[in-house]
């Protein structure tokens, strides 16, 4: 054999080694019998066998342990420590919160689909599905959300009774406390429902379940808190709020200026040791008419009242409202949605110390608390509000461009709005696919961090582009506010779940990747803990491992990456031969890119990355893309694969990955070592961009079964708020598009048999019907059927006007009370 046929079979017999991410014993091992192989039948000259055996000595001495210690591992471990960015607490409290789960999987290169496949199964309950069934469509009927928003900025009190007394608060209290304990699915699918019918009411129902007292008393408070607290906060008897942000810290939450300071003073009477507070905190949602207040402050300890230490840093209490010193009650007014939001304040509050949450053995452990506690919440409270608000979107927009006519056809059927229309059935569907997967994954144990930041970034802001859309393709009909109303107040709310719970460009920039990237390799955490490991000793080794364990996962993630790019992943194994197989593969190929451009940038960037923004961003785009991905395939499988919606998941996936290869490209085109980003781009993009977005006729094949009742309709806006009742828009709107199906063909006749013979001269519809049943065009029934149908879908657009002084804001103050008012403050 030639040399070079020698040579390419070393060459490939290599990367088939790293494509297998073979062991360094067993590649040292395959590598000696080759070169023995060689060696006794090859014609290598002396030359070359001596630089091959070298190869292999160099390999041997690899692994022996001693060795591989001194001369590498132990030097590279000094430096590496000097490299190493310091970790505050509250840093390395976030990155130890909740658990890796899928996440993990991606950032491994070659995903176990076993662990995706075979995760939980959302389901309700018999129990679950008689509440949504039964109190919550008993609370949506009672929802007249104009009258919330508009008239009387709040809801109206029998709402509030009916809330609190049926357990809308209490969804995560468990029952021996009197609560519901329901599954995460079934909290999901609540704020689902309610959010298609009411934001105002999703909110205020979301945070009580979300992160707030009952949640931080059931993991740490005391019996006693537990015992006192859970079943008044379940009944309803108890409102809660919780208070962290103030004006000088938002994003920053861990810089609060709020204090605490451990000192003895007078409380009912006698003088005890307790705490002082004083806090200015806004934004709090429930505030204004909250009874108890979650609050988190600094808590000092200059005269060693609790022990050795004088500063403890963030720590977690309840506040009653009526607590001297509080003030409270006045309200925010957030973007039209007038859910009870407002500031608190605080002037030397003395309470004892018995209202930490968990006492005072808790004391400094409140940002570790709330950042365990917020992988739950995060992944259920805004993601599911934003998928019920864009089901309710597509739900009423593909009923609205069906029966409005424009040029005699349906809008729906114009190529320019049928792409948005599909763009927003897209979106939606891959909302509910990640709000449902995950909510099962947590059902089943996990407590996602990393996707809990994902879902909230994505889903609120796929809810923005569905809310643009939506209220495009309504036209002025969702522009004019007013009971008819059903878009204009969503469209409002959009900024406000992009703002809370993170807002999202932080959560982008800098949580997404920042906390996945350490949180989720499967090799950096270890480094970290390795280098920072008291015991020398045991430091040196388990940093020994982990550093030889990253450099074959980079090696055979270079490989897959070249690889699969190259053969554009046909062949890489996945758990499914049927029409999704081609997504299954991409999503390897696009993990093993997305894992080598990691582990470059973190090489060649280390401390920096976490300052280059965009850069992180970018990775966290691409992490966020497969995992959404991911989802839609876990989905589709859920619902047992529906034949139907497969274009929705092709233009889900196809969406998704495309953004993952043109953020991944952007990221290559933006990194600052112009070398390093060709030497990544060899081994991502050898062939170029490859991957499409989703083409036309996809879109308009989604399009055709918004446009009509069918299973993939109901599937994609399954659990929103559809009765057919007079205050029900999305009922209304469903209704007149099952007319649709008869009424349309005989529109079609009037204007065939009738307008464009001469026969039929009225120019509106009405005066149509009328001369056409005169002509015999139609008949007395088909006349009556059509007649129905206009004055519904007449219904339906219409919009309403106001007396100019019913829009005046008739409560507000003058003029002079507010310039007053603003002075004293
Ligand atoms: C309606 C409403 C309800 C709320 N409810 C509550 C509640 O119940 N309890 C509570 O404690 N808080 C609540 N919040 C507060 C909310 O969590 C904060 O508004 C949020 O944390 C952002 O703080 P900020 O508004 O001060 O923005 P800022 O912190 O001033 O940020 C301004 C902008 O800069 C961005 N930004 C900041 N730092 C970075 C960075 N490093 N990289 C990239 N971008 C960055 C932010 O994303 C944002 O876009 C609520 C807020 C609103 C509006």
């Amino acid at each position: 054999m030639s040399s070079v046929i020698w040579f390419l079979l070393f060459v490939i017999g290599g990367l088939v080694l790293a494509y297998q991410r073979v062991s360094l014993r067993a590649a040292t091992l395959t590598y000696g019998i080759a070169l023995l192989i060689y060696a006794l039948a090859g014609d290598a000259s002396l030359g070359w066998m001596i630089a091959l055996c070298a190869v292999l000595a160099g390999l041997v001495l690899l692994n022996v342990d001693p060795l591989r210690i001194r001369f590498i591992s132990r030097p590279f471990l000094r430096t590496y420590r000097r490299m190493l960015p310091s970790m505050s607490q509250t840093e390395k409290d976030a990155l130890e919160a909740g658990t890796v789960w899928w996440d993990g999987e991606l950032f491994t290169g070659g995903p176990n689909w076993e662990k995706l496949m075979s995760a939980t199964v959302p389901k309700l309950s018999a129990e679950e599905q008689a509440f949504i069934d039964g109190p919550c469509e008993d609370l949506c009927r009672q929802i007249d959300d104009w009258d919330i928003t508009h008239r009387r900025a709040d809801l109206p009190p029998h709402v509030w009774d009916f809330i609190k007394s049926r357990g809308f608060f209490a969804m995560i209290i468990p029952k021996k406390y009197g609560g519901l304990e329901f599954s995460a699915y079934a909290h999901s699918s609540v704020l689902v429902k309610l959010s298609s019918k009411s934001g105002v009411v999703a909110s205020t129902v979301a945070v009580p379940n979300s992160l707030g007292p009952a949640e931080l008393l059931l993991h740490y408070g005391t019996e006693e808190q537990k015992a006192h607290y859970l079943p008044r906060l379940a009944r309803g008897e108890e409102i809660p709020c919780f208070a962290l942000t103030g004006p000088r810290a938002g994003s920053d939450a861990g810089s609060i200026p709020d204090t605490g300071v451990v000192c003895k003073g007078l409380y009912e009477g006698r003088e005890i040791v307790g705490i002082k507070l004083n806090f200015s905190k806004r934004y709090i949602t429930l505030a204004p008419v909250a009874t108890v207040i979650g609050l988190a402050f600094k808590l000092f300890d200059p005269d060693r009242l609790l022990g050795e230490r004088t500063e403890y840093g963030i720590t977690c209490a309840l506040i009653p409202r009526t607590t001297p010193g509080v003030t409270i009650g006045r309200r925010h007014f957030p973007l039209n949605n007038p859910f009870q939001n407002g500031p608190i304040q605080g002037k030397d509050v003395f309470v004892p110390l018995d209202v930490l949450i968990g006492g005072v053995k808790m004391a400094g452990q409140g940002w570790r608390m709330l950042v365990e506690q917020l992988s739950v919440g995060r992944c259920i409270s805004l993601p599911s509000s934003a998928t019920g608000a864009a089901k309710a979107a597509v739900f009423a927009t593909g009923a609205y461009a069906r029966i409005r006519r424009q040029f005699n056809t349906s809008v729906g059927h114009f190529e320019g709005v049928a792409e948005v229309l599909a763009r927003m059935t897209g979106h939606t569907y891959i909302m509910d696919a990640a709000r449902s997967v995950t909510a099962g994954a947590i059902d089943g144990g996990e407590k996602p961090s990393v996707p809990a930041a994902m879902l909230k970034y994505h889903l609120t802001e796929m809810a923005r582009t569905v809310a643009d859309d939506a209220m495009d393709i309504h036209g002025g009909k969702g522009i004019c506010l007013g009971p008819k109303n059903y878009l204009g107040r969503g469209y409002e709310m959009v900024p406000v779940a992009i703002t809370v719970e993170g807002a999202n460009l932080l959560t982008r920039s800098l949580i997404i990747f920042g906390q996945g990237a350490i949180r989720c390799h499967p090799f950096v955490l270890k480094e970290m803990e390795a280098a920072r490991d008291k015991d020398k000793r045991r430091g040196v080794k388990a940093f020994d491992a982990a550093l030889f364990g990253h450099m074959g996962f980079a090696i055979s993630n270079s490989v897959r990456s070249l690889v699969m790019a190259l053969t554009l992943a046909r062949f890489s194994r996945v758990p499914e031969s049927g029409s999704t197989q081609r997504y299954f593969q991409h999503i390897n190929r696009f993990s093993a890119s997305f894992a080598f451009a990691t582990d470059v940038a973190m090489l060649s960037l280390g401390g920096y990355l976490k300052k280059k923004e965009s850069l992180s961003a970018r990775l966290g785009d691409v992490l966020s893309s497969m995992y959404l991905a991911s989802m839609v395939l876990k989905h589709y499988d859920n619902q047992g694969q529906p034949e139907e919606d497969l274009p929705l998941v092709e233009w889900a996936c196809r969406n998704l990955l495309y953004k993952a290869q043109e953020q991944l490209h952007s990221f290559l085109r933006n990194f600052p070592n112009r070398f390093l980003a060709a030497f990544m781009r060899f081994f991502i993009f050898p062939r170029g961009r490859t991957y499409s977005a989703p083409s036309d006729p996809l879109g308009q094949r989604i399009v055709d079964t918004i446009l009509h009742t069918s299973v993939t309709r109901d599937r994609v806006t399954n659990g929103v708020y559809r009765t057919v009742e007079p205050n029900n828009p999305l009922g209304l709107l469903h209704e007149a598009l099952v007319l649709a199906d008869s009424a349309e063909p005989l529109e079609k006749r009037v204007r065939v048999d009738g307008v464009k013979t001469g026969e039929v001269t009225a120019l509106d519809l009405p005066g149509q019907i009328q001369q056409s049943l005169a002509a015999g065009i139609l008949s007395e029934t088909e006349a009556a059927v059509l007649r129905d149908y206009d004055r519904r879908v007449m219904d339906l657009i219409n919009v309403d006007d106001f007396a100019p002084e019913e829009l005046a804001a008739a409560s507000a103050p003058p003029a002079e009370v507010r310039i007053a008012r603003a002075s004293n403050a």
